[in-house]
């Protein structure tokens, strides 16, 4: 004879694994439609190549501060206040710091800025793979400084000569 404990805890048991799949079940699909909305996204290109698995953010881990953390988050989604903004399509993308005629976007930005060269220790010499630097082959701090100091700089530049941003 089944007790009405033992037919409550199986009852329980039932519900509960049918409860675990449902649940399952409802994580894949948004896991699936944000990573819809992400390859679908034409604004921040490079971060679908950069974030190709679910989970935190790899910098998390790493003993940064909050703005370090900033920094780099900003440069691996392309929300840098860089000059190229695909979502004004009618504005100027060039670089307001050079005067190279290129758009100022965030491989620029990391690379090629003859202006920011100073700030580029020689890690970024030894690799132009701009998708491997913001996965952090350079080091998470060395991303993040260079960023806070370049910005700095660029916001110095901008502010004291006026340039267009
Ligand atoms: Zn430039």
């Amino acid at each position: 004879m089944v007790t009405c404990k033992t037919a409550d805890f199986n009852n329980f048991s039932i519900v509960k694994t049918q409860l675990d799949i449902l649940y399952l079940d409802a994580c894949n699909k948004e896991h699936t439609y944000l990573f819809d909305q992400v390859m679908l996204g034409q604004f921040h290109p490079l971060y679908k190549e950069i974030k190709t698995s679910w989970g935190r953010e790899p910098f998390f881990h790493a003993d940064l501060s909050l703005k370090e953390m900033r920094n780099i988050l900003m440069a691996r989604t392309e929300m840098l206040p860089l000059n190229w903004k695909p979502w004004y399509p009618s504005n100027n993308f060039n670089c307001s710091l050079c005067n190279l005629n290129v758009h100022e976007d965030i491989k620029h930005f990391l690379f090629d800025c003859l202006i920011l060269r100073e700030f580029r220790n020689s890690d970024f010499n030894n690799s132009n793979n701009v998708i491997q630097i913001l996965n952090g082959s350079i080091g998470w701090k060395n991303l993040a400084n260079y960023v806070n100091r370049a910005l700095n700089y660029r916001t110095m530049l901008t502010n004291e000569f006026n340039f267009n941003d």
